[in-house]
């Protein structure tokens, strides 16, 4: 299969799924993710009008990211605090907030930098020891620590489910993340992304309300 069947594929069951959950697909934003493929495939996914980008290492993404300035690139791994500086002005979105540490790095070099940074907060549902994110129990707490960074920009939060042979044993972990966002929004902290789902499982995410999913070997093979 090409790169556009695949991509074809992909958008047809998002839709899919956006349906059969009263949903408009249109909502489900996909991120590509790059990790594994060079910026010749970065460049064939923009030119089927992808714009959305995920990489999860700041090294490695970089001359893609620096290649592609027109594109939007999403921080999807685990960020360690003494690279927040190369991510702040280079990634339109951090999926990875998961600790005060890293929240006050982001806002130094965002202050340094005169800027912004949108972040989603991680969390680990499953409570995984393999995991980063912050466990479910923490979030409200973590959310009340970070408020005073004014350069951070919360949009929501951000899974990872378990490596499962059913997708449907990752259904309740992203009902949860839904659930725990309900629970944590009031008024001035929406938390209107939610991004969950990968090759794997992303039409049960998408069931559950994912805003954003993000695939790689559905893409990329
Ligand atoms: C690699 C990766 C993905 C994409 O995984 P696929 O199974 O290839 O779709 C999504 N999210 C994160 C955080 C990743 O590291």
């Amino acid at each position: 299969m090409t790169l556009a069947e695949r991509y074809k594929r992909v958008r047809e069951t998002i839709d899919a799924a956006a349906r059969r959950s009263g949903r408009d697909g249109r909502a489900v934003r996909i991120v590509a993710v790059t990790k594994t493929v060079g910026l010749d495939r970065v460049r064939e996914a923009a030119a089927l009008g992808l714009t959305e980008f995920g990489e999860n290492r700041v090294r490695e993404a970089a001359p893609k990211v620096l290649a592609t300035p027109d594109l939007d690139w999403h921080f999807i791994g685990h960020l360690q605090s003494n690279k927040a500086g190369e991510v702040v002005s280079h990634y339109r979105l951090i999926h990875s907030l998961d600790r005060v540490s890293l929240a006050r790095a982001l806002q130094r070099c965002a202050e340094k930098e005169n800027c912004l940074v949108s972040c989603l907060v991680q969390v680990n549902v499953a409570g995984e020891e393999s995991k980063f994110g912050l466990l479910p129990s923490g979030l409200v707490t973590f959310l009340g620590e970070i408020t005073s960074f004014d350069r951070l920009v919360i949009r929501g939060l951000m899974t990872m489910a378990p490596l499962v042979k059913d997708p449907e044993e990752a259904r309740p972990v992203f009902r949860e993340l839904r659930r725990l966002r309900d629970e944590a929004a009031r008024p001035g902290r929406e938390l209107p992304e939610l991004s969950m789902g990968m090759t794997n499982d992303y039409p049960a995410a998408v069931e559950e309300g994912a805003t954003i999913v993000r695939i790689g070997s559905a893409l990329f093979g």
